[in-house]
């Protein structure tokens, strides 16, 4: 079992590590278009499920047994939405 003090020794050396891939300059910032399902209040399981999948990219397709989508709607009367947004993310060559 991992103990506390050697979780914090690893967070420490991540740390680190993230300092000297900073130094070096080796990444890039780039934007990725995420989105984000929205379930209706009483959404069935299918649509809980692709809620379930918390922020993904845009090309993500939400699947089920039955179905598969990229945005709402995931079946007749579905009333669920899709946020997006656009996220920052470090690339690092
Ligand atoms: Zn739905």
């Amino acid at each position: 079992m991992a103990t506390a003090r050697m979780v914090s020794d690893l967070a420490a050396a991540l740390n680190e590590l993230a300092d000297l891939i900073e130094a070096r300059g080796e990444y890039y910032y780039d934007e990725v278009e995420q989105k984000l399902w929205i379930a209706e209040d009483d959404a069935c399981e299918d649509c809980q499920d692709a809620a379930d999948e918390g922020w993904v990219d845009m090309d993500f397709t939400y699947s089920s047994a039955d179905f598969d989508a990229d945005e709402p709607p995931l079946h007749p009367h579905c009333q669920c939405t899709i946020e997006q947004k656009t996220r920052r993310v470090r690339v690092y060559d």
